[in-house]
């Protein structure tokens, strides 16, 4: 080498103290990932500021005397070749892997680090990595070696990254990916042509780096400025990997919906960012994060014991107002669920379902309170993967059941209908009552296929038995919002009808009001085309929600469906009695067909038929039952 060009080394220190300036200004990542990036930052700074030294020594060799110059060099090279091993070091980190566990790897670093240390600590007495004569440098044998590791370093790198790409995003891979390639080129026309762009390459990636990795702006809510959910999964995956207990507080403000609509987005902005600098002020020791739109969670690093008394002064903080924009003094209410880990979650997707389940908990009966999810019972989430499991079991067997629980139309004596109802036997669980399994499935989304299963099951039997011929009108079939919601839901329950030769008057779909309330255009379409192709709709539960009159008559449905629960209760006090009694006089004005469920005895039979209503179901006929015996029971 004769002459080092300082202007990639100038570009490099700028490209650095950029990043260390935004570094610095925004807010910490709380990650180790996020602290040895900055070792990293400053090793390149280093080496970059060594070989600005350097070079300047080299053109002015005499003022500075040549054993000044040969220690600056040797430190120089000595900074360089630390740059891919902290690099490489810090991408295993991202990437969730452990050195200390990984024994091959732990050996190439101490194998690495061992060799660049001799080879340039022995460099004065054997001239063996470089030499500096005449003004001339020249990378002597163990000097390829030296390079020779970084690149192997590096190329580890790209491989365990590509090994470890369940971690990454395929969008953050590429950029990372290619600059470690640059790098490798770089390092290489260094060796060759003695042309010094490495330090400024590597600032270089330093760049995409921070950008894609270590930029708070990307893991941060705009609303709150506290860390986002996203980011909350990449944290404490890492304090599980780091096996030592935390505690984890979630706070949910109760119906902020309510804020939201009644003093508008803004002031509801200004108070979540307000509770959330709020529990910034909590504990030192604790992270915060923005779980959702109206919930918060605070990680406890240390004093894990101190949960209740702090989830404690955050409950007590609800007691007082808040103030929006205009002072204007706002009352919240917040539900609290303290989750100690390991203990009650073993891992970050066990504490996903034990936040969703114990908060969901809290919102139902301890509203306003504070959860301990070693207080709730767990073993429920246990049950609905087990449930899961079995739902998944029997569509993959075909054992899932359809019953038929006839009704019974008082006007014409006879059952001129069904509703079809599924039933899961699984061999570990026994009976399983669909009021379980069903939420389960919606949640999963199983239950667009267990639909459709259903459908095809009933069309078989109304094809297969002929009913037609019976008295059985049509058989109905419960719709779960969750197929409500499907694009395709329409078209494809009718090439099921087709497919069996059933006429569309045959089939009744029975959808609950959540199905339509908050009616998506989704939803809408796929009534239109099944109302068009000739299937009629019944409104099941009605009494058990808020389903309004004006609702019930902007909705094509020629059936309503009054909830069981709704019929027990008329007989067991008189106000619900006359509710009753007038809600079937004016469903009969309206001219909609009634059903009466959960008919159990004579005496509910009797008055049911005198307050007006035409079609019973209920266990004074029959229990739902197999097919077959539906069959039998038509002819009896
Ligand atoms: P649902 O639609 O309200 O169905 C009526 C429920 O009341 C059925 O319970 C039925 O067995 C029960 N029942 C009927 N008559 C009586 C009675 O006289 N006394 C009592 N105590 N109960 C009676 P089941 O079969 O356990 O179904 C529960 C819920 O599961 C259903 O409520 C429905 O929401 C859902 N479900 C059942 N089958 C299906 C299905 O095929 N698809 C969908 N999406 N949901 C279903
Ligand atoms: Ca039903
Ligand atoms: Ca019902």
């Amino acid at each position: 080498m004769t002459y080092w060009n300082l202007s990639f080394d100038a570009t490099a220190m700028f490209f650095l103290l950029l990043i260390f300036i935004w570094y610095f200004s925004e807010k910490r990542i709380p990650l180790r990932s996020h602290r040895v990036f900055l070792y990293f930052l400053a090793v390149v700074f280093l080496a970059t500021g060594l070989e600005i030294t350097a070079t300047i020594m080299a053109r002015n060799l005499s003022d500075f005397g040549y054993n000044a110059f040969y220690f600056v060099l040797t430190m120089q090279t000595l900074a360089i070749n630390l740059v891919p091993m902290t690099l490489s070091y810090y991408l295993l980190l991202l990437a969730h892997i452990n050195i200390s566990k990984h024994k091959v790897l732990r050996a190439v670093y101490i194998i690495g680090l061992f060799a660049d240390f001799i080879i340039i600590a022995l460099n004065p007495f054997l001239h063996w990595a470089f030499t500096f004569e005449n003004d001339k440098y020249h990378i002597a044998y163990a000097g390829i070696i030296l390079y020779f590791v970084d690149i192997v370093m590096l190329c580890i790198c790209i491989v365990t990254m590509i090994r470890a790409r369940v971690n990454f995003l395929f969008l953050r891979i590429m950029p990372l990916t290619f600059n470690i390639i640059c790098s490798i080129f770089a390092c290489i026309s260094q060796i060759i042509f003695y042309y010094p762009i490495l330090n400024c390459t590597i600032a270089a990636a330093c760049l995409t780096l921070y950008h894609y990795q270590q930029n708070s702006g990307t893991v941060t809510d705009a609303v709150t400025g506290l860390f986002n959910r996203k980011f909350m999964g990449e944290y404490i995956q890492n304090k599980y990997l780091s096996s030592k207990a935390f505690g984890i507080i979630v706070i949910a403000l109760d119906d902020f919906k309510f804020v939201n609509k009644t003093y508008g987005v803004e002031s509801g902005d200004h108070l979540l960012y307000q509770v959330g600098q709020f529990l910034e002020r909590q504990k030192a020791g604790s992270t915060v994060f923005r779980l959702g739109s109206d919930q918060f969670c605070v990680v406890l690093n240390k004093n894990t014991e101190n949960i209740a008394m702090i989830s404690e002064q955050i409950k007590e903080r609800f007691y007082h107002p808040w103030y929006d924009e205009n002072e204007v003094p706002i009352m919240m209410s917040a539900s609290v669920c303290c989750i100690n880990c390991p203990n009650d979650a073993a891992n970050y997707r066990e504490l996903i379902e034990v936040i969703d389940y114990s908060m969901s908990i809290t919102k139902k009966t301890r509203k306003g309170r504070i959860t301990f999810a070693s207080n709730i019972d767990l073993d429920k989430i246990k049950r609905d993967k087990a449930i899961e499991h079995a739902v998944r079991l029997a569509i993959a067997k075909d054992e899932l059941m359809v019953y038929y629980q006839p009704i019974f139309s008082v006007t014409k004596g006879v059952y001129n209908s069904a509703e079809a109802l599924v039933r899961l036997n699984d061999p570990a669980l026994g009976w399983i009552s669909p009021e379980e399994f069903i939420p389960i499935s919606e949640k999963n989304g199983l239950i667009v296929e267990m639909g459709e299963i259903i459908l095809d099951k009933v069309c078989h039997f109304i094809h297969e038995f002929k009913l037609s011929e019976t008295s059985v009108e049509y058989i109905e079939v419960n719709i779960s919002p969750v197929q409500m919601i499907q694009p395709n839901f329409a078209e494809r329950a009718i090439s099921i009808l087709e497919k069996h030769h059933v006429c569309p008057e045959q089939i009744n779909m029975e959808i609950t009001e959540t199905a339509t309330v908050n009616s998506s255009s989704a939803v809408n379409r796929n009534i239109q085309r099944l109302i068009d192709y000739g299937i009629t709709f019944s409104l099941d539960d009605y009494g058990s929600g808020n389903a309004n009159i004006s609702y019930i008559n902007k909705m094509p449905f020629k059936i309503i469906k009054i909830d069981k629960y709704l019929i027990w209760d008329s007989f067991k006090n008189s106000t619900a009695g006359i509710t009753l009694e007038y809600t079937i006089g004016m469903l009969n004005a309206l001219k909609l067909h009634i059903v009466a469920e959960g008919v159990e005895t004579e005496e509910m039979k009797k008055q049911l038929s005198d307050f007006g209503c035409h079609y019973m179901q209920g266990w004074y006929y029959s229990k739902a039952v197999p097919g077959n015996e539906f069959v039998a029971l038509l002819e009896d």
